[in-house]
């Protein structure tokens, strides 16, 4: 009984090393629940897990480079933002300052352990690093503003509408993280595909798209706009993480059909209606009257454009049918390849130089 049990669940990677033991061939790696050594990053099965780890190494920035002037000059002065324009650059503060974090720590402590892949586990580890940098591109706009710091990062538990968003998603990880839970049963493998869908396809694929359109907005009529470069190379990375999200939840629904049960398919679909729901409720909070051309209402038009979306990537029936979306710049915006390059703004040199100085000599 109790080897069977020791079967089906997946290595982690830290057993004691089998000496002689048979090469890796690609077909016996598997998403979750995988026997084969996960030390061993090739041979490549998941080729686009490994492309999205190339991409996005492709796409490295560091907060620290964006000049905020402009935004300190602009915030300082009295006349310079009306109250509403504040009000939607603090909550989205409050709410993104400690979003990066229960991402990460969802990775990190719930997550990884049971995805039993090096190159998923491989794109993990960027994404890691990569919501870190988000939460440093937070802390850096909050002390450049000038912010109390302890106001903002607290937001989440002072704010209903913050702290609502980081609550729901809080069940799904803490059902994983805990140190017992294993994959290889029926339930707990929907335990994991469930939290992947909450953290992919809503908290990062929903909750994060009423605040990145209210910042970019703003950053389109010229304010904020080192604040606004920052969420867009942020959303840059986002979508790359909802579409390695899609595409792991897609490949463990291929190699474990039997998980996605019609019961389990209506769960999700649920999950989607309370994540548009909850980003509605924030919609409405960030911004109480209509400003710069957005009021809510276009805004509950845009999360059921975006749920009928994530519907789709993951197979699931569109909630929503017929609607269209309100604000197709964002769409643009997303595709920062039509911006201008990065690199050619750079303006701080990495530090790698000097720390080879020990081959002098
Ligand atoms: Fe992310």
């Amino acid at each position: 009984m109790e080897n069977t049990a020791i079967k089906q669940n997946g290595v982690t990677g830290l057993e004691a090393i089998e000496m002689g033991a048979a090469r890796v061939m690609v077909d016996d790696k598997k998403i979750i629940n995988c026997r084969a050594d996960l030390n061993q990053l090739v041979p490549f099965k998941y080729h686009w897990a490994w492309e999205k780890y190339l991409h996005a190494c492709a796409n490295h920035w560091m907060p620290n480079e964006i000049n905020m002037a402009a935004d300190v000059a602009l915030w300082k002065d009295p006349n310079g933002l009306t109250e509403d324009e504040r009000l939607i650059i603090m909550r989205n503060l409050g709410f993104f300052s400690t979003a990066d974090s229960l991402v990460a720590n969802n990775l990190v402590l719930a997550v990884y352990r049971h995805i039993t892949n090096p190159e998923c586990r491989q794109y993990l580890l960027r994404q890691a690093f990569e919501e870190a940098l988000h939460t440093h591109g937070y802390q850096y706009i909050i002390e450049s503003l000038g912010m109390d710091e302890a106001e903002v990062f607290n937001m989440y538990r002072e704010v209903p509408s913050v702290a609502r968003k980081a609550a729901w998603s809080l069940k799904y990880t803490q059902s994983l993280s805990d140190p017992t839970f294993h994959t290889g049963t029926h339930e707990n493998d929907q335990r994991l595909l469930r939290d992947l869908i909450a953290f992919y396809v809503i908290f990062e694929g929903i909750f994060f798209y009423v605040g990145f359109t209210q910042v970019l907005c703003m950053g389109r009529r010229n304010k904020m706009t080192g604040t606004a470069e920052q969420f867009q190379y942020i959303l840059r990375d986002e979508s790359m993480h909802l579409n390695f999200g899609i595409d792991v939840i897609n490949q463990i629904k291929i190699e474990n059909p039997h998980l996605w049960t019609e019961e389990f398919k209506q769960e999700a679909i649920q999950m989607i209606h309370e994540g548009v729901e909850l980003e509605y409720a924030y919609a409405i909070d960030t911004m109480p009257r209509g400003i710069l051309g957005l009021n809510a209402e276009m805004f509950k038009e845009y999360l059921q454009f975006i749920a009928n979306r994530r519907c789709a990537q993951i197979g699931l029936t569109q909630q929503f049918p017929g609607v269209t979306n309100p604000f197709p710049w964002m769409s643009e915006i997303m595709d920062l390849k039509k911006e201008k390059n990065f690199f050619e703004t750079r303006v701080i040199e990495y530090q790698t130089g000097g720390a080879l100085s020990w081959d002098e000599e």
